[in-house]
């Protein structure tokens, strides 16, 4: 994989995210993005064949892996209904944790180069800091399978990836880890933020 291009991917999208950052409202406690929200629910042809520069890039028909990956879903109707929701978060906290157990990825480093090669997303650490004894990080995944390209629906959606940085991440420190998606595609960014909490 070629450095060069991935920090380059990267710095256009830590650019393009503190645009969109300064530009966003926040309703209640809930952030909404750039990019107008949309009536009605979401469409198959609104999921498949998203444009993912990056990975188009360095594979050909990037948009078909991710339409494929996507088209699993459409077993499950009501996508973001709760029930769902907790049962991605499970899932994916469990597929994460075996990851590591299973040292089929090793260290965070590793975990990056896994999420590159299976076009899962590019993984971003953008800050970490200390508040009140507990370690926060601010987690970024750019040209997210799940989410890229889809439109505004008024909430973050990528509760799987929530579950599988959670999973990875206690596995990993051996401490009560905390992953929660605040900005997605889906609440109208170009970019996965979550926040996690160590403690
Ligand atoms: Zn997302």
């Amino acid at each position: 994989m070629e450095n060069g291009k991935i920090k380059r991917a990267i710095k256009n999208y830590r650019e393009l995210a503190a645009h969109e950052i300064e530009v966003e409202k926040c309703v209640g406690d809930a952030l909404n993005g750039p990019r107008p929200e949309i009536d009605g629910k979401l469409e198959l042809s609104q999921m498949i064949n998203p444009k993912r520069p990056f990975f188009a890039s360095m594979v050909n028909s990037d948009e078909k892996y991710v339409s494929t990956f996507r088209m699993g879903h459409f077993n499950t109707p009501e996508i973001l209904s709760k029930s769902v929701r907790g049962a991605n978060y499970v899932g994916g906290m469990e597929f994460g944790s075996n990851l590591i157990k299973q040292k089929l990825v090793t260290d965070f480093d590793d975990l990056v180069s896994f999420l590159l090669d299976y076009k899962f997303g590019i993984l971003d650490i953008v800050d970490e800091n200390e508040i009140n004894g507990k370690t926060v990080l601010d987690l970024r995944v750019y040209e997210c399978i799940e989410c890229a390209c889809l439109p505004n629906l008024g909430k973050p959606t990528c509760i799987f990836e929530a579950g599988m940085i959670t999973g990875i991440l206690t596995e990993m420190t051996k401490k009560d880890v905390i992953a929660k998606e605040v900005r997605c595609w889906t609440n109208g960014y170009s970019f996965c933020q979550f926040e996690v909490t160590l403690e």
